[in-house]
């Protein structure tokens, strides 16, 4: 005989009973009789509470109670043909009046005890499988109503009463002997004890009437017919790449539910336990799919870690004194204090010096445990032998559970990177000593991102998500989005990545959606529903988040941007950068930057800040870390100024070939800022920084390329001009460098902790000679290559490149 208990949900609707009838005839057709527990509609349970709360208050309940039986008459009426509806109404309508005088009673009154809320509760359970076994009957199942009062009896302990198992196993078993060939529709949850009274299991205690009912008939099997598809990695509210689970031990299924996984009712397995009866969890709404089924032994095969579940409210009290804490004795007295006054206690830490110790408590039972520790320590606390108990609240508890992970060598260390990472800081840990469960407590706000982050790491989620927040939507930011959207396929399939575009930013407007901006459609939803920009806002939203692996890239010129980057890392951001600024301002800042960049664990990455998509910053850093020395780097950073001098040549002036640079692009919107030798010398700055050289850019030795007249004119037309006016000038070194064979040359050099950028005549030997267009050339002397040095070469500018590189940092991120 099979037991099958349907949910809350699995009830909660005239549709969700037609999917219930079809599982339960498909069952009796079999052959074989089955017996449903069945939980109260979904949700009634709640609003029954709320009434006894409402009517103790004083306050009004009549419409919220009309509601609830609505609900049930509307069900009946949908569901039985009409010659049937008068029998069933009658019925419900008199279990509305009792609950009706109940109510009144306790408005009367002005109070609910625990005795009269277990009865008004009842009714949730009795209602629904009243209205179940009706129509069932109808459907030719036998079905039988039985009012589970009558089967398992408990102590007096109202709200989570204890059952006698003795006397509830023979009651069960007598009901069975009785009606043998029918169908019982059980009440699950609701009890009573010897003097008769109702009393309830606890909140979700349906699961345990039919583990009871089960283990008293000896059950081939217990269902547990839910909303979801079995017992998941998590839970699928709060990680939506939970997966359901083939198979479970007792003791892990135990564990998860324990630990606040309430797809089952944590008591419900000890029945099973003892009667080795196989559980199974299901689907009412995905009826054909295997789901989840819970026995003896765990499987060994597939992951070691089954779930991760959590409790999302529990409250720290932590106890410290040298005097007392650890000391013989201590525990025992603190443990049955607690006791005594009724706290459960969640989780235990102890500090290894023994000096503290940590227990995690519901934030309800706070006052009572600090009260019984005041009490039962009041000579230690008066003596300063045990400091004033600490209470803290709005914590998490997050546990990651599965028999044989004690086999799994570095788990811990996956769970500890990844909830590092992510930016949770994690308060207390507890490892069982079975290594059933490790426990860690979170600050409640990071309970989402901690259990995502989790996942991810733990059940090798193949696809990891980078969230990304894009500032700059310009030449750079518009090119990376539009790579991002054609590469995505590629992306999620070969380095099992996906981009979440959780932000993006212009001058002008900002959207930030936690699900995902559309890559292909990020102007016009910028433009639809957009808001005005503003730049801490667009961060603060960001950071408010609180989303795993998240991603800022500045593709701006901005200052203000940069100046974002601190409050980013503090925050758990990687930042991925083509604005050279940040890295430009002072030295200790760009120190600081690196020291907070290790300190929060997260990534910095601005290749593109030299040499646009060249693989420069990478190459250095490789030198330097495999222990190589660098002696001398030598560079043409300025593809601008490379394109002009490549370009000046035959009969055309400086001025025009500067001019065509800049219809060309190639230019900052002012040239001079090209021409200056600014721009390159950031870069050189840069470099001689990652050199670990304390550099600051005004020690950098620019030789001028243009006269100073060029330099002062006013405006961008006015610098044209009096570029024409300097044509002899430059006519002169064209000439000059020509007539030696040699070509002309803007270049930087780092050597002997000195940095400065010339203008050079090359000639042909010179390695920089050949350099055509706009390309970039940089040259490493180093320990290791120092006869030959380490040349890379290639365009060093353009929109396509930069965001090849950006691109590329990004996923040097998810790498890591
Ligand atoms: P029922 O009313 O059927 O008893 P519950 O709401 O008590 O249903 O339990 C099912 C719910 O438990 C699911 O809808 C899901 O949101 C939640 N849940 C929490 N953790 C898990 C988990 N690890 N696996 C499956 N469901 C879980
Ligand atoms: N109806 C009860 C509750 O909501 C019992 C259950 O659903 O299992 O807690
Ligand atoms: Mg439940």
């Amino acid at each position: 005989m099979r037991i099958l208990k349907f949910g809350g949900t699995s009830v909660g609707s005239a549709d969700a009973i037609c999917k219930l009838v079809q599982i339960v005839k498909q069952e009796y057709e079999r052959g074989k009789a089955p017996a449903l527990v069945c939980s109260a509609l979904a949700g009634v349970t709640n609003t029954l509470l709320n009434l006894v709360n409402n009517a103790s208050a004083g306050e009004e309940y009549s419409s919220g109670l009309n509601q609830v039986e609505e609900r049930h008459f509307l069900i009946v009426r949908q569901l039985l043909e009409i010659k049937h509806h008068n029998q069933a109404l009658l019925g419900l309508k008199l279990y509305f009046n009792e609950l009706d005088g109940l109510l009144a009673g306790v408005k009367a009154l002005g109070e609910a005890s625990p005795r009269i809320r277990d009865k008004v509760l009842a009714y949730g359970e009795l209602c629904s499988c009243y209205t179940i076994s009706h129509i069932l009957r109808q459907q030719q199942v036998p079905a039988l109503f039985a009012d589970a009062r009558l089967l398992v009896r408990t102590d007096s302990s109202f709200g989570k009463a204890n059952v006698n198992q003795a006397v509830t196993y023979r009651q069960i078993q007598d009901y069975f002997q009785q009606h043998g060939n029918e169908v019982p529709v059980i009440t699950g949850f609701i009890a009573s004890d010897g003097a008769g009274n109702s009393t309830t299991l606890g909140r979700g205690g349906s699961d345990y009437t039919a583990a009871l009912v089960g283990a008293a008939v000896q059950a081939g099997e217990v269902q547990i017919w839910t909303d979801v598809d079995g017992f998941m990695t998590a839970d699928p509210r709060l990680v939506e790449k939970a997966f359901p689970l083939k198979h479970l031990s007792y003791n892990e299924a135990m564990e998860l539910s324990y630990f606040g996984a309430k797809v089952i009712h944590s008591p419900t397995i000890l029945p099973a336990i003892a009667s080795q009866i196989p559980i199974v969890v299901k689907n009412t709404f995905n009826a054909a799919f295997a789901g989840t089924s819970i026995g003896a032994t765990a499987t060994v095969n597939g992951s070691l870690v089954k779930g991760i579940t959590s409790i999302p409210a529990v409250s720290l009290i932590t106890l410290q004194g040298g005097g007392i804490v650890g000391h013989k004795g201590f525990s025992g007295r603190l443990f049955s204090a607690l006791a005594l006054a009724g706290v459960n206690v969640i989780l235990i830490t102890q500090a290894s010096s023994e000096r503290s110790i940590s227990l995690a408590i519901s934030p309800e039972d706070a006052a009572p445990a600090r009260n019984a520790i005041e009490a039962e320590f009041e000579y230690e606390l008066l003596k300063e032998q045990l400091l004033p108990p600490v209470v803290e609240s709005e914590f998490s508890i997050l546990a990651v559970v599965g028999e044989n992970m004690k086999q799994a060598i570095g788990l811990s260390g996956k769970l500890f990177s990844a909830l590092g990472r992510s930016g949770v800081n994690v308060s207390a840990i507890a490892q069982g000593s079975s290594e059933l469960n490790i426990s860690v407590v979170v600050s409640a706000d990071d309970l989402g991102k901690a259990l995502n982050s989790v996942h991810d790491a733990l059940f090798l989620s193949p696809l990891k998500t980078l969230n990304v927040y894009c500032c700059g939507t310009g030449n750079i930011g518009s090119t990376l989005l539009k790579q991002l959207e054609q590469h995505q396929e590629y992306l999620q399939e070969s380095r099992h990545l996906r981009i979440n575009l959780a932000g993006v930013c212009n001058s002008r407007k900002m959207h930030l959606n936690p699900s995902g901006v559309n890559l292909g459609s990020w102007k016009q939803t910028l433009q639809d529903t957009g808001e005005q920009s503003n730049l801490e806002q667009f961060i603060n939203q960001a950071v408010a988040q609180n989303l795993p692996n998240s991603v800022f890239i500045d593709n701006t010129g901005s200052a203000a941007v940069a100046q974002t980057y601190r409050h980013l890392f503090e925050e758990s951001f990687s930042v991925v950068t083509c604005n050279k600024i940040r890295n430009c301002g002072t030295f200790p800042d760009y120190f600081t930057d690196k020291q907070v960049v290790r300190k929060y664990g997260v990534d910095y990455y601005f290749e593109t800040n030299v040499g646009a998509g060249l693989p420069i910053i990478k190459t250095l850093q490789d030198l330097l870390i495999s222990g190589d020395r660098v002696l001398k780097i030598e560079a043409i950073l300025s593809g601008t100024i490379s394109f002009i001098f490549n370009s000046y040549r035959g009969s055309k002036t400086f001025a025009e070939v500067v001019r065509e640079a800049q219809e060309k692009g190639f230019t900052e919107p002012d040239p001079r800022d090209d021409l200056s030798g600014l721009d390159f010398a950031r870069k050189m700055l840069i470099l001689a920084r990652e050199t670990g050289l304390p550099a600051e850019l005004q020690n950098v030795k620019i030789q001028p390329i243009l006269p100073q007249n060029c330099i002062d004119a006013p405006t961008v037309e006015a610098f044209y001009e009096e570029l024409g006016k300097s044509e002899s000038y430059f006519e002169k070194l064209k000439t000059q460098a020509e007539t030696d064979g040699k070509v002309l040359r803007y270049v930087g050099i780092l050597e002997d902790d000195s940095i400065k950028i010339d203008l050079v005549m090359a000639s042909s030997e010179h390695p920089f000679y050949g350099l055509s267009g706009s390309d970039n050339i940089i040259s490493f002397t180093t320990d290791r290559y120092l006869f030959n040095p380490m040349v890379i070469k290639g365009p060093g500018a353009g929109a396509e490149v930069t965001a090849a590189g950006v691109l590329a940092d990004l996923v040097r991120v998810a790498a890591n």
